[in-house]
């Protein structure tokens, strides 16, 4: 008898695995507020977001609250906001791998690749672009100081972090499926600005960034969001 329900037991969970698979299998499209990928996104204010997966990445830490190893450090250019070695120090292990570009580089130590716009490399086995980041109608971040932004592929998903730029050409040829978007004007594009960034770009998802630290407000955000309503998904990440 004992045997019997052990049998009994292991058809039905038989039955539950092959039921589990069928679905995961299935390919349904990722619906708002129910992608993996998302989840696995999060952010801790500015242009700082912690992304898991495969590794755990950071972008531009800024103001971090809690201690923690991170396998790669994406920075995107030397201003204070997003190349802060203090707050890299908060994050940094003797494996942690940082990519940026070569003037903020001078300002950290340990494990360091530079990169310019145009560079693919790999790090940690994940795939990572430098792509161009820079102003058109303001000064703050010429063309000609080679910053970055980076689209790298984190589970199949290619995320496209743009840091301090504005809506330019060469977003037509980013292809991303998770773009994070500057929307506080000021420094960088405006919410109107990143909505025509985001329609170039056609990613799954857009999240908006860089407010609600120095420059914008959750309002930017919402704008966004709403000028891209039946267009783009917008996912506007709770600050953690
Ligand atoms: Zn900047």
């Amino acid at each position: 008898m004992k045997k019997l329900s052990g049998i009994v037991l292991f058809i039905v969970f038989l039955m539950f695995s092959t039921l589990d698979t069928a679905k995961v299998a299935s390919g349904d499209p990722p619906k708002r507020g129910d992608n993996t990928m998302v989840k696995n996104i999060h952010w801790l204010g500015h242009d700082t977001f912690r992304i898991t997966g495969e590794k755990v990445i950071y972008t531009d830490p800024f103001k971090i609250k809690k201690k923690d190893t991170a396998d790669i450090i994406l920075i995107t250019h030397e201003h204070y906001d997003h190349c802060s070695p203090e707050d890299v120090k908060k994050i940094q292990g003797p494996d942690t791998v940082i990519v940026t570009v070569a003037d903020c580089a001078k300002k950290l130590s340990g494990k360091i690749k530079i990169v310019k716009p145009g560079d693919k490399i790999n790090a940690e086995g994940i795939e990572i672009e430098a792509v161009p980041s820079y102003n058109t109608n303001k000064q703050f971040h010429t063309k000609e100081r080679g910053w970055a932004g980076y689209i790298f592929t984190v589970q199949g998903q290619r995320i496209y972090i743009a840091g301090d730029t504005d809506y330019i050409p060469e977003m037509k040829s980013f292809k991303a499926d998770i773009a994070l978007l500057p929307v506080s004007g000021t420094y960088v594009m405006t919410a109107d600005e990143a909505v025509k960034a985001a329609l170039d770009i056609k990613p799954k998802i857009a999240i908006p960034m860089h407010y609600g630290a120095i420059v914008g407000s959750k309002d930017d955000a919402k704008r966004f969001a709403e000028e891209l309503k039946g267009k783009i998904t917008v996912e506007i990440l709770q600050e953690e």
